[in-house]
């Protein structure tokens, strides 16, 4: 594993301590990476660590960039960008998704690997912080292509990953799918039926009752523990969702079925907004049929602009990185922005929010059901036992609630919202595994 060579890339770059105080090297206008350094330093002056415990939990463990090229089906040859970061593996094996999409870049996919290794720990699971991506857009290859580049991408990372070192997941763009392949390449290269190398699979090849829908019910149980809070019923309240894909669709349905009014969902081509509550049934059978939400005729059109401004009690970006910027955020009327999305708030645009009195549930809280029944998955594959779809449920809700708690807790006591609160006890567990391990050598 260590041994793997990282090619002569950007990636071997980090074989040089990150400055966490350094810029990002993706051309957007805020990087993921920034926002999430920013938040570290922000974790990191709480707890009063020292720049060497700031640089360690910083810097990427293992970081691996591979060239993977596909022979289409008309047979042209095209060459994409993959990318693996194992940004901490000090309380137990990476663990984090493969996204597939366009921008993806190797300091997007550093953030994501930091957000998984607070969330993992937030969440108390026996995991570090990695992440997967290949820069492509999926949307724009067939299922035959879609699959040789799967494989080939896990033939490329295959000395990092592996049911003991580093598991993969779905994020945007893959799906079970896309794990069924990783999981067979994997297997098939070993040489026997490897399960619990990818979690998020279909549930015919050892995939968990719950997992689909499992980031989505856990961003309503912290929702309704935030509100709880502030002595206001689910059931009670107007929902605006950014995003309607696997983590977005599911958490617009459930707060629908738990009695909120869900009044606009929206996806990349734009939104539909109806203020006596959009139909979930016929809004799903409308997606599926067109690949949208849009021109849903049971509500009128919006655009994502909109629909971030519009004036609900929860707001939940559940779409991508940096939407919630100074501007954006400066228009939210929400009380409450739930962060479905990985990243979706920038630092100002955090800034923004507590300025006007916005309750943020940072996202490596409130999207953190899916990698919780994931852990789930890995320990049924393990044991090679299943469990019933209740007692998955169940035992999400309780850490879900339990972590929300935790956060919440720290965050009367120190006086910190509850991103700081939840970064903190991330960080700091992280910091004490490192702590009690030792420096080798
Ligand atoms: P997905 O690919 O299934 O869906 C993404 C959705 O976002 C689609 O509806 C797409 O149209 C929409 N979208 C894309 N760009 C947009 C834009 N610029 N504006 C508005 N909408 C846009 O992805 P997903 O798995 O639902 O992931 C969504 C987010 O949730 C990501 O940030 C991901 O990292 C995070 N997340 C996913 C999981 C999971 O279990 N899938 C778990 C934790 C966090």
């Amino acid at each position: 594993m260590t041994s793997t060579p990282l090619p002569d890339t950007q990636a071997a770059s980090t074989a040089t301590p990150v400055d966490p105080a350094a810029p990002a090297t993706t051309g957007r206008a805020t990087s993921p990476l920034v926002t999430a350094h920013s938040q570290l330093a922000s974790a990191v002056s709480v707890l009063g660590y020292d720049e060497g415990q700031h640089r360690m939990l910083a810097t990427p463990r293992r970081e691996i960039h591979v060239a993977v090229p596909l022979r289409r089906d008309d047979g042209e040859t095209v060459l994409f960008h993959g990318f693996r970061v194992q940004h901490n593996i000090t309380r137990g094996p990476g663990k984090g998704g493969l996204r597939y999409a366009p921008g993806v870049d190797i300091d997007e996919v550093r953030a994501l690997a930091m957000w998984m290794t607070w969330k993992c720990a937030i969440v108390d699971l026996p995991y570090g912080g990695a992440k997967g991506g290949i820069a492509i857009d999926p949307r724009g290859y067939s299922t035959a292509e879609l699959e040789r580049v799967t494989r080939r991408y896990t033939s490329e990372i295959m000395p990092m990953i592996g049911p003991d070192t580093d598991i993969m997941a779905p994020d945007m763009g893959t799906d079970e799918q896309t794990m069924a392949w990783v999981m067979d390449t994997y297997s098939v290269n070993r040489g026997y039926t490897i399960p619990a190398v990818v979690t998020g699979k279909p549930l015919a090849m050892g995939g968990s009752r719950g997992r689909g829908t499992a980031t989505s019910a856990g961003i309503v149980h912290v929702t309704a523990a935030a509100l709880g809070e502030a002595g206001v019923p689910l059931h009670d309240v107007t929902v605006a969702v950014q995003g309607f894909g696997k983590v977005g669709s599911h958490a617009a349905a459930i707060f629908a079925a738990r009695g909120a009014t869900v009044v606009a969902v929206s996806d990349q081509y734009g939104g539909v907004r109806n203020d006596a509550g959009l139909e979930m049934d016929r809004l799903f059978s409308h997606v599926a049929a067109t690949g949208s939400v849009v021109g849903f005729d049971g509500g009128d059109p919006l655009s994502n602009d909109e629909l971030l401004a519009l004036e609900v009690d929860v707001l939940v970006p559940a779409a991508v990185e940096g939407v919630l910027d100074g501007d954006t955020a400066s228009t939210v009327r929400a009380r409450w922005v739930v962060e479905g999305a990985n990243g979706p708030t920038t630092t100002e645009g955090d800034r923004v929010l507590a300025a006007k009195g916005v309750t943020v549930v940072p996202d490596v809280l409130a999207n953190a059901g899916g990698v919780v029944v994931s852990y789930f998955e890995w320990v049924q594959a393990n044991q090679t036992y299943w469990w019933s779809e209740q007692e998955i449920a169940d035992k999400l809700e309780h850490r879900m609630t339990s972590s929300f708690g935790d956060v919440s807790a720290l965050a009367k006591q120190e006086g910190l919202s509850l991103r700081d609160a939840a970064l903190v006890i991330g960080v700091q567990r992280t910091a004490e595994a490192h702590r009690i391990r030792g420096l080798y050598p």
